[in-house]
């Protein structure tokens, strides 16, 4: 489905990604692993055309991102859940989540609410709360749910793990789990290697901009790279 071929990132004299190659197939998830400063953001950021690249290609679904407006990007199916649980604070939970489906109407925003309710059971009890007063946890599943409403075809998770307990960890795999079920393909990014790699069907190990290992995630639990990688 997602096809990254050589891809290159500088941020001025600072080399990001180094022709780094990625495939995501349908209806996978594939987890990206590494360390801070391992280019796991910049690799998202260059899907959604959030920084621009100094050389290789994207190709989603047969179409050269490169002809694609960043703007057309999520027209295309794809959706995004940014690092850093990003919720608009003095809106309810239900107008955060319903911003990523802002095209379609009220009744089919209402069917797209209740099944994100089903992954995420938090969004029926505090739909008329406000964002701003919900827990870390709760505002990164917000996040994802928000991501989630634009029903898209690939779904990118930037490290939705990042300073959470374990209790919403587990709650927020489940949710990934079940929506992938629907036929969803999902890439994340993150720093935490197991829970991460219980997620995903396949991954990647990068550092310093370049993948270092990749596979089937029983591969890549293996105790060796875990050692490796640690
Ligand atoms: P983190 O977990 O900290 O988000 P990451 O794996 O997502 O790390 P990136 O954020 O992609 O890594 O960073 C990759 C490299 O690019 C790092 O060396 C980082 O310092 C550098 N970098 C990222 N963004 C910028 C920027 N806007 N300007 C300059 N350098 C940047």
């Amino acid at each position: 489905m997602l096809e990254i071929r050589d891809l290159t990132v500088r941020y001025g004299g600072i080399l990001a990604l180094d022709k780094i190659s990625i495939t995501v197939p349908k209806e996978e998830t594939v987890i990206l692993v590494g360390a801070n400063g391992a280019g796991k953001s910049s690799l998202i950021n260059a899907i959604i055309g959030m920084v621009p690249t100094a050389g290789g290609s994207m190709t989603f679904e047969g179409v050269d991102l490169a002809k694609v407006a960043p703007s057309m990007r999520a027209g295309h199916g794809i959706g995004y859940s940014p690092e850093g649980r990003r919720v608009f604070p003095t809106m309810t939970v239900r107008d955060n989540v319903l911003a990523g489906a802002s095209r379609i109407g009220r009744a089919a925003q209402a069917d797209v609410y209740d099944k994100l309710a089903t992954l995420f059971p938090m969004l029926r009890d505090k739909s008329d709360d406000l964002a701003g007063y919900l827990s870390g946890g709760q505002q990164q599943m917000v996040a994802i749910a928000r991501a989630m409403s634009a029903s898209p075809k690939l779904l990118l998770l930037d490290e939705p793990f990042l300073g959470l307990a374990p209790v919403w960890i587990q709650q927020i795999s489940d949710a990934i789990r079940q929506f992938s079920k629907s036929g969803v393909t999902v890439l994340m990014t993150e720093q935490m290697a197991v829970p991460a790699l219980k997620v995903a069907t396949r991954g990647y190990v990068m550092r310093g901009g370049a993948i270092l290992r990749e596979g089937p995630v029983a591969e890549l639990r293996s105790a060796a790279l875990a050692e490796e990688y640690l």
